[in-house]
């Protein structure tokens, strides 16, 4: 423990701490900037019906376009974003790149629907809400096109389902799905009571799939408490022939991974959707 280390122990830790918060410091800068500057952006990652192998959908994931260090995953800025307070505006200006790519160069595509992931900030914030019901409005979106992705510690509160801001969101038409399912420690009854239409088991429920006994269990029970729920499941990070086949063969309905289409920027993923083959009989 931190009391019983020694002194030379403890400065190591302090100066560890130091460097990780100037680190922090200097991430947050630059977010505040890149807000400025409009270097953040959506890649699409494609989600198929794996009965046909029809793309259904795409899910929006957001990239910062780093003039120096080249392009950077959302693990490395999003944590910042929500302790500094700047998660507001970046989930603002998410919903907005997710908009103008609806209307602009996803519009002509055959995809049913875009998600964006929310954090738990926004889930709450009156203002998201607003700005989404705004979004829908002036552009013209129909709500069912656009899903948002809330993890299940960002549906919780104080272990209960949020259910004020749920409805809040809810009433607004816009598709709903539990994200990482199955991660998140919390208990399933909150799904009879919110009103979700999708789930994306985890990927590390995923990943192991045919091998791993218990994650065979774990993935079946998933499917059959869902389908009895009438929710529908999307496998997320599918990245091997052996997983695809597998969950296919299990009825999983939707899926997301690396094997069925990396996350792209969305003038390639119209492109990508123009020049896939028809779809495949079952
Ligand atoms: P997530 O929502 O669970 O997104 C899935 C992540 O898994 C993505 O990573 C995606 O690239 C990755 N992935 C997809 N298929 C595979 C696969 O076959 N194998 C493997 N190993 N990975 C796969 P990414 O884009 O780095 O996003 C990480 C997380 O960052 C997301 O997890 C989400 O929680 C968060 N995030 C992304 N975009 C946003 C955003 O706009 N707002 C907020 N608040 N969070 C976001
Ligand atoms: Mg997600
Ligand atoms: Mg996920
Ligand atoms: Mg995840």
């Amino acid at each position: 423990s931190a009391k019983s280390a020694g002194r030379g122990q403890y400065r190591v830790f302090s100066e560890d701490m130091h460097r990780s918060l100037s680190a922090r410091v200097q991430t947050e800068q630059e977010l505040r900037a890149a807000l400025a500057e409009d270097e953040l952006t959506l890649f699409y990652q494609p989600v198929l019906r794996l009965a046909d192998m029809t793309v259904v959908g795409a899910e929006a994931l957001v990239r910062w376009q780093h003039p120096q260090r080249g392009l950077v995953l959302p693990e490395a800025f999003i944590g910042v974003a929500e302790a500094t307070g700047l998660s507001a505006a970046l989930g603002e200006r998410v919903l907005r790149l997710a908009g103008a790519d609806l209307v602009d160069t996803l519009a002509a595509t055959p995809l049913q629907w875009i998600s964006i992931n929310v954090s738990a900030r926004q889930l709450r914030s009156a203002a998201f809400a607003r700005s989404l019901h705004g979004l829908l409005l002036t552009k013209g979106v129909t709500p069912a096109r656009l899903k948002l992705e809330l993890s299940e510690t960002t549906l919780m509160q104080n272990g209960r389902p949020d259910h004020a801001a749920l409805e809040r969101l809810g009433h607004l038409g816009v598709g709903l799905a539990v994200d990482d399912f199955g991660t998140g420690w919390s208990s399933m009854a909150y799904l009879k009571q919110v009103p979700v239409d999708s789930l994306k088991v985890d990927q590390s429920f995923v990943q192991s799939l045919p091998a791993e006994a218990n994650d065979r269990a774990i993935t079946t029970a998933v499917l059959a408490m869902a389908r009895a729920l009438g929710i529908s499941v999307i496998a997320e990070g599918i990245d091997s022939a052996e997983q695809l086949t597998f969950l296919r063969a299990l009825g999983c309905e939707y899926g997301q991974g690396f094997l069925l289409g990396r996350p792209m920027p969305a003038a390639q993923l119209a492109s990508w959707l123009a020049g896939r083959p028809a779809p495949q009989p079952p």
